[in-house]
Protein backbone atom coordinates (compact mmCIF):
# COMPACT_ATOMS: atom_id res chain seq x y z
CA UNK A 1 0.00 0.00 0.00
CA UNK A 2 1.17 3.29 -1.07
CA UNK A 3 1.21 6.08 1.68
CA UNK A 4 -0.38 9.60 1.02
CA UNK A 5 3.23 11.13 2.96
CA UNK A 6 1.76 14.60 3.38
CA UNK A 7 1.38 14.56 7.29
CA UNK A 8 -2.27 14.18 8.94
CA UNK A 9 -3.90 17.39 10.17
CA UNK A 10 -5.15 16.43 11.31
CA UNK A 11 -8.67 -3.75 54.15
CA UNK A 12 -7.62 -2.57 55.81
CA UNK A 13 -5.39 -2.91 52.74
CA UNK A 14 -7.60 -0.16 50.94
CA UNK A 15 -5.63 2.32 49.31
CA UNK A 16 -7.35 5.67 48.57
CA UNK A 17 -6.02 5.74 44.74
CA UNK A 18 -7.17 6.90 41.46
CA UNK A 19 -4.10 7.09 39.16
CA UNK A 20 -3.09 10.10 37.51
CA UNK A 21 -3.85 9.65 33.93
CA UNK A 22 -1.61 11.53 32.46
CA UNK A 23 0.89 9.18 34.20
CA UNK A 24 1.85 6.79 31.37
CA UNK A 25 1.72 2.87 32.45
CA UNK A 26 4.86 1.42 31.09
CA UNK A 27 4.13 -2.57 30.68
CA UNK A 28 4.32 -5.09 27.99
CA UNK A 29 0.91 -6.78 27.17
CA UNK A 30 -0.46 -6.07 30.52
CA UNK A 31 -0.94 -3.91 29.57
CA UNK A 32 1.28 -3.95 31.14
CA UNK A 33 0.97 -8.06 28.93
CA UNK A 34 0.20 -9.53 30.42
CA UNK A 35 1.84 -7.28 31.38
CA UNK A 36 4.23 -4.96 31.39
CA UNK A 37 6.65 -6.49 32.94
CA UNK A 38 9.60 -6.18 30.42
CA UNK A 39 11.37 -2.96 32.08
CA UNK A 40 11.83 -5.53 35.30
CA UNK A 41 13.93 -7.64 33.29
CA UNK A 42 17.55 -6.79 32.83
CA UNK A 43 17.99 -7.02 28.93
CA UNK A 44 14.50 -7.06 27.67
CA UNK A 45 13.00 -3.58 27.95
CA UNK A 46 15.69 -1.19 27.10
CA UNK A 47 12.85 1.83 26.39
CA UNK A 48 13.48 2.97 29.99
CA UNK A 49 17.71 3.44 29.37
CA UNK A 50 18.23 4.61 26.30
CA UNK A 51 17.53 7.68 23.42
CA UNK A 52 13.97 7.37 22.88
CA UNK A 53 12.54 7.25 19.58
CA UNK A 54 11.41 10.70 17.65
CA UNK A 55 9.04 9.90 15.23
CA UNK A 56 9.80 12.02 12.21
CA UNK A 57 5.92 11.92 11.24
CA UNK A 58 2.85 10.43 13.25
CA UNK A 59 2.43 6.64 12.48
CA UNK A 60 -0.28 6.15 10.10
CA UNK A 61 0.32 2.63 11.16
CA UNK A 62 -0.83 0.33 14.13
CA UNK A 63 -0.37 -3.02 14.07
CA UNK A 64 -0.58 -4.19 17.63
CA UNK A 65 -3.64 -2.51 19.67
CA UNK A 66 -6.13 -3.99 22.26
CA UNK A 67 -9.73 -3.30 23.15
CA UNK A 68 -11.70 -4.32 25.72
CA UNK A 69 -12.62 -7.78 23.66
CA UNK A 70 -10.27 -8.41 25.45
CA UNK A 71 -7.55 -7.03 28.19
CA UNK A 72 -7.86 -3.23 26.48
CA UNK A 73 -10.01 -0.62 27.94
CA UNK A 74 -11.53 1.09 24.92
CA UNK A 75 -14.56 -0.62 22.57
CA UNK A 76 -13.85 -1.55 19.22
CA UNK A 77 -15.48 1.50 17.40
CA UNK A 78 -13.89 4.15 20.01
CA UNK A 79 -10.19 2.38 19.51
CA UNK A 80 -11.24 2.82 15.42
CA UNK A 81 -11.86 6.49 16.04
CA UNK A 82 -9.22 7.30 18.39
CA UNK A 83 -6.60 5.95 16.18
CA UNK A 84 -8.33 7.71 13.06
CA UNK A 85 -7.86 11.13 15.06
CA UNK A 86 -4.38 10.56 15.67
CA UNK A 87 -3.75 10.02 11.85
CA UNK A 88 -3.51 5.83 12.14
CA UNK A 89 -4.69 4.89 7.94
CA UNK A 90 -4.06 1.41 9.28
CA UNK A 91 -4.99 -0.17 12.40
CA UNK A 92 -4.75 -3.92 13.43
CA UNK A 93 -6.96 -4.99 16.13
CA UNK A 94 -5.28 -7.83 18.27
CA UNK A 95 -6.72 -8.96 21.16
CA UNK A 96 -6.16 -11.60 23.24
CA UNK A 97 -7.58 -14.99 21.27
CA UNK A 98 -10.07 -13.36 19.78
CA UNK A 99 -11.40 -12.03 16.52
CA UNK A 100 -14.32 -10.41 18.51
CA UNK A 101 -13.77 -7.10 18.00
CA UNK A 102 -12.44 -7.76 14.01
CA UNK A 103 -15.89 -9.45 13.44
CA UNK A 104 -18.13 -6.42 15.31
CA UNK A 105 -16.47 -4.02 13.19
CA UNK A 106 -16.70 -5.65 9.92
CA UNK A 107 -20.29 -6.62 10.28
CA UNK A 108 -23.17 -5.73 8.06
CA UNK A 109 -24.57 -2.81 8.28
CA UNK A 110 -21.76 -1.46 10.95
CA UNK A 111 -20.97 1.70 9.58
CA UNK A 112 -17.87 2.63 7.46
CA UNK A 113 -14.70 2.80 8.89
CA UNK A 114 -12.64 6.10 9.58
CA UNK A 115 -9.52 3.81 8.61
CA UNK A 116 -8.12 0.24 7.04
CA UNK A 117 -8.78 -2.73 9.31
CA UNK A 118 -6.62 -5.53 9.60
CA UNK A 119 -8.26 -8.68 11.01
CA UNK A 120 -5.52 -10.16 14.10
CA UNK A 121 -5.55 -11.58 16.69
CA UNK A 122 -2.05 -12.00 19.87
CA UNK A 123 -1.53 -15.45 21.29
CA UNK A 124 0.28 -15.37 24.44
CA UNK A 125 2.20 -18.83 23.82
CA UNK A 126 3.52 -20.67 26.67
CA UNK A 127 7.26 -21.60 25.79
CA UNK A 128 7.91 -24.81 27.43
CA UNK A 129 11.93 -25.32 27.90
CA UNK A 130 13.04 -22.27 26.82
CA UNK A 131 14.89 -20.45 29.42
CA UNK A 132 14.86 -16.97 30.80
CA UNK A 133 11.83 -15.82 28.93
CA UNK A 134 9.38 -12.70 30.34
CA UNK A 135 6.95 -15.26 32.55
CA UNK A 136 8.16 -17.78 29.99
CA UNK A 137 5.84 -16.71 27.61
CA UNK A 138 6.36 -15.46 23.89
CA UNK A 139 3.85 -13.28 21.98
CA UNK A 140 2.87 -14.29 18.86
CA UNK A 141 1.28 -11.88 16.66
CA UNK A 142 -1.44 -13.27 13.94
CA UNK A 143 -1.83 -10.45 11.40
CA UNK A 144 -4.35 -10.47 8.25
CA UNK A 145 -5.40 -13.96 9.57
CA UNK A 146 -9.00 -15.21 7.88
CA UNK A 147 -12.22 -14.15 10.10
CA UNK A 148 -14.33 -16.80 8.65
CA UNK A 149 -11.87 -19.63 9.58
CA UNK A 150 -13.70 -21.93 11.60
CA UNK A 151 -10.91 -24.23 12.74
CA UNK A 152 -8.81 -21.18 13.97
CA UNK A 153 -12.33 -19.64 15.46
CA UNK A 154 -12.21 -23.47 17.56
CA UNK A 155 -8.13 -23.13 18.47
CA UNK A 156 -9.22 -19.00 19.58
CA UNK A 157 -11.71 -20.86 21.79
CA UNK A 158 -10.29 -23.46 22.88
CA UNK A 159 -7.40 -20.60 24.15
CA UNK A 160 -10.34 -18.54 25.94
CA UNK A 161 -11.73 -21.15 27.85
CA UNK A 162 -7.75 -21.47 29.00
CA UNK A 163 -8.09 -18.12 29.83
CA UNK A 164 -11.50 -18.69 32.15
CA UNK A 165 -9.73 -21.00 34.18
CA UNK A 166 -6.76 -18.99 34.45
CA UNK A 167 -8.97 -16.16 35.56
CA UNK A 168 -10.84 -17.78 38.03
CA UNK A 169 -8.07 -19.27 39.83
CA UNK A 170 -6.59 -16.23 40.28
CA UNK A 171 -9.84 -14.72 41.81
CA UNK A 172 -10.27 -17.74 43.89
CA UNK A 173 -6.68 -17.14 45.28
CA UNK A 174 -7.09 -13.45 45.31
CA UNK A 175 -10.07 -14.61 48.16
CA UNK A 176 -8.22 -16.65 50.03
CA UNK A 177 -5.39 -13.71 50.11
CA UNK A 178 -8.14 -11.23 51.78
CA UNK A 179 -9.07 -9.54 48.56
CA UNK A 180 -12.00 -10.46 47.66
CA UNK A 181 -13.43 -8.44 43.96
CA UNK A 182 -16.26 -10.66 43.18
CA UNK A 183 -18.31 -7.93 43.07
CA UNK A 184 -15.88 -6.10 40.82
CA UNK A 185 -15.68 -9.34 38.78
CA UNK A 186 -19.62 -9.70 38.28
CA UNK A 187 -19.95 -6.22 36.77
CA UNK A 188 -16.78 -6.31 34.31
CA UNK A 189 -18.40 -9.72 32.94
CA UNK A 190 -22.03 -8.11 32.67
CA UNK A 191 -20.21 -5.41 30.53
CA UNK A 192 -17.66 -7.71 28.94
CA UNK A 193 -18.05 -11.34 29.56
CA UNK A 194 -16.76 -14.28 27.96
CA UNK A 195 -20.14 -14.74 26.21
CA UNK A 196 -19.53 -12.49 23.30
CA UNK A 197 -16.60 -13.69 22.74
CA UNK A 198 -14.09 -11.63 24.24
CA UNK A 199 -11.03 -13.13 26.30
CA UNK A 200 -10.05 -12.71 29.93
CA UNK A 201 -7.02 -11.59 31.31
CA UNK A 202 -4.66 -10.44 34.36
CA UNK A 203 -5.00 -6.79 33.54
CA UNK A 204 -9.16 -7.36 33.91
CA UNK A 205 -8.31 -8.60 37.29
CA UNK A 206 -6.16 -6.12 38.35
CA UNK A 207 -8.66 -2.97 37.03
CA UNK A 208 -11.01 -4.99 39.50
CA UNK A 209 -7.94 -4.95 42.36
CA UNK A 210 -8.26 -1.22 41.76
CA UNK A 211 -11.57 -0.57 41.77
CA UNK A 212 -12.30 -1.98 45.15
CA UNK A 213 -9.42 0.15 46.21
CA UNK A 214 -7.18 -2.82 46.75
CA UNK A 215 -4.32 -1.44 44.55
CA UNK A 216 -3.66 2.25 43.34
CA UNK A 217 -3.22 1.05 39.48
CA UNK A 218 -3.13 -1.87 37.29
CA UNK A 219 0.51 -1.65 37.71
CA UNK A 220 0.66 -1.75 41.44
CA UNK A 221 -2.01 -4.58 41.16
CA UNK A 222 0.09 -6.64 38.81
CA UNK A 223 3.27 -5.88 40.33
CA UNK A 224 2.45 -6.77 43.68
CA UNK A 225 0.39 -9.72 43.44
CA UNK A 226 -0.42 -10.81 39.69
CA UNK A 227 2.84 -11.21 38.23
CA UNK A 228 4.84 -14.41 37.95
CA UNK A 229 6.88 -14.86 41.59
CA UNK A 230 3.86 -12.76 43.60
CA UNK A 231 1.14 -14.55 45.89
CA UNK A 232 -2.06 -14.58 43.39
CA UNK A 233 0.06 -15.62 39.92
CA UNK A 234 -1.21 -18.42 37.88
CA UNK A 235 0.86 -20.08 35.81
CA UNK A 236 -0.76 -20.03 31.68
CA UNK A 237 -2.06 -22.83 29.46
CA UNK A 238 -2.53 -23.13 25.84
CA UNK A 239 -0.51 -23.24 23.09
CA UNK A 240 3.18 -22.85 22.85
CA UNK A 241 4.75 -20.74 20.28
CA UNK A 242 5.16 -23.34 17.68
CA UNK A 243 1.82 -24.31 18.08
CA UNK A 244 0.54 -20.67 17.36
CA UNK A 245 2.58 -19.85 14.49
CA UNK A 246 0.96 -22.70 12.96
CA UNK A 247 -2.23 -21.81 13.70
CA UNK A 248 -1.39 -18.57 12.41
CA UNK A 249 0.08 -19.56 9.60
CA UNK A 250 -3.10 -22.17 8.66
CA UNK A 251 -5.21 -19.11 8.82
CA UNK A 252 -3.79 -17.40 6.59
CA UNK A 253 -1.64 -14.88 8.98
CA UNK A 254 1.66 -13.55 9.35
CA UNK A 255 3.24 -14.52 12.44
CA UNK A 256 5.06 -12.09 14.26
CA UNK A 257 7.04 -12.26 17.05
CA UNK A 258 6.00 -9.25 19.42
CA UNK A 259 8.14 -7.11 21.65
CA UNK A 260 10.69 -9.12 22.64
CA UNK A 261 13.42 -6.91 23.28
CA UNK A 262 15.90 -9.78 23.88
CA UNK A 263 15.67 -11.09 20.06
CA UNK A 264 18.90 -9.41 19.30
CA UNK A 265 20.83 -11.50 22.06
CA UNK A 266 18.45 -14.03 21.39
CA UNK A 267 18.91 -14.63 17.44
CA UNK A 268 19.11 -17.67 17.78
CA UNK A 269 15.76 -18.62 19.42
CA UNK A 270 14.34 -16.30 16.50
CA UNK A 271 16.33 -18.15 13.62
CA UNK A 272 14.87 -21.08 15.13
CA UNK A 273 11.03 -19.71 15.60
CA UNK A 274 12.00 -18.41 11.80
CA UNK A 275 12.32 -21.28 10.84
CA UNK A 276 9.16 -22.96 12.06
CA UNK A 277 7.19 -20.47 10.20
CA UNK A 278 7.37 -17.08 12.11
CA UNK A 279 7.44 -14.33 9.28
CA UNK A 280 7.32 -11.01 10.95
CA UNK A 281 9.82 -9.25 13.90
CA UNK A 282 7.72 -6.55 15.94
CA UNK A 283 10.70 -4.55 15.34
CA UNK A 284 8.78 -0.66 15.88
CA UNK A 285 7.64 -0.63 19.86
CA UNK A 286 6.85 2.43 21.55
CA UNK A 287 8.95 1.11 24.96
CA UNK A 288 11.65 0.51 22.77
CA UNK A 289 14.48 2.98 22.74
CA UNK A 290 16.23 3.87 19.32
CA UNK A 291 18.85 1.08 20.26
CA UNK A 292 16.41 -1.87 20.70
CA UNK A 293 14.95 -0.73 17.49
CA UNK A 294 18.12 -0.94 15.14
CA UNK A 295 19.07 -3.89 17.21
CA UNK A 296 16.02 -5.76 15.98
CA UNK A 297 15.68 -4.40 12.44
CA UNK A 298 18.80 -5.44 11.95
CA UNK A 299 17.84 -9.09 13.08
CA UNK A 300 15.34 -8.82 10.68
CA UNK A 301 17.07 -8.08 7.97
CA UNK A 302 19.40 -10.93 8.83
CA UNK A 303 16.79 -13.00 9.55
CA UNK A 304 14.67 -11.65 6.85
CA UNK A 305 11.67 -11.22 8.72
CA UNK A 306 9.26 -8.31 7.87
CA UNK A 307 9.50 -5.91 10.47
CA UNK A 308 6.44 -4.61 11.87
CA UNK A 309 5.15 -2.16 14.51
CA UNK A 310 2.96 -0.79 16.87
CA UNK A 311 1.59 0.62 20.13
CA UNK A 312 -0.01 -2.55 21.88
CA UNK A 313 -2.26 0.22 23.30
CA UNK A 314 -4.53 -0.95 26.49
CA UNK A 315 -5.54 2.10 27.63
CA UNK A 316 -4.80 2.28 31.26
CA UNK A 317 -3.31 5.83 32.31
CA UNK A 318 -2.95 7.07 29.03
CA UNK A 319 -4.98 8.15 26.59
CA UNK A 320 -4.81 7.13 22.82
CA UNK A 321 -3.34 10.05 21.26
CA UNK A 322 -0.35 10.02 24.01
CA UNK A 323 0.57 6.16 22.90
CA UNK A 324 0.69 6.90 19.51
CA UNK A 325 2.80 9.94 20.03
CA UNK A 326 5.26 7.49 21.08
CA UNK A 327 5.31 5.30 18.36
CA UNK A 328 6.69 5.31 15.27
CA UNK A 329 6.07 2.79 12.10
CA UNK A 330 7.92 3.84 9.52
CA UNK A 331 5.71 3.88 6.18
CA UNK A 332 7.52 1.33 4.01
CA UNK A 333 8.02 -1.53 6.43
CA UNK A 334 4.33 -0.92 6.33
CA UNK A 335 4.16 -1.28 2.85
CA UNK A 336 6.26 -4.19 2.74
CA UNK A 337 3.88 -5.99 5.06
CA UNK A 338 0.61 -5.20 3.49
CA UNK A 339 3.01 -6.48 0.04
CA UNK A 340 3.35 -9.99 1.78
CA UNK A 341 -0.52 -9.79 2.77
CA UNK A 342 -1.88 -8.96 -0.30
CA UNK A 343 -4.41 -6.35 -0.94
CA UNK A 344 -7.34 -8.53 0.44
CA UNK A 345 -6.86 -7.55 3.63
CA UNK A 346 -6.63 -3.79 3.05
CA UNK A 347 -10.04 -3.73 2.12
CA UNK A 348 -12.17 -4.97 4.48
CA UNK A 349 -13.91 -1.28 4.43
CA UNK A 350 -14.97 -1.80 1.28
CA UNK A 351 -16.28 -5.68 2.23
CA UNK A 352 -17.79 -4.71 4.99
CA UNK A 353 -21.37 -4.76 3.65
CA UNK A 354 -20.26 -8.60 2.03
CA UNK A 355 -18.89 -9.89 5.02
ZN1 LIG B 1 -0.42 -6.83 23.09
ZN1 LIG C 1 2.05 -9.13 24.33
Amino acid sequence: MAFDRRLPTGADRRVPATPDRRTPVRRDDVPAGDTGSFRFRSNAYRSTQGEPVVPPYPSRVDLHTHSCRSDGILEPMELVAAAAAAGVQVLALADHDTLAGVRELCAPGHAPLPLELLPAVEINSVARGIPQLWEGELHILGLGVDLHDHVFEATLERQRLFRVSRFDRIVDRLRQLGYPIDAQVDEMLLAHGPASGASLGRPQIARCLVAARYASSVDDAMQRLLVRGKPAYMPREGLGPVEAVSAIRAAGGLPSLAHFADAYDRRELVAELANSGVGGLEVHYRHFDRDTVADLAGVARELRLVPTGGSDYHGDGETYAEAHAALFVPDEDATDLFALLGRRHLTIRSEASSI
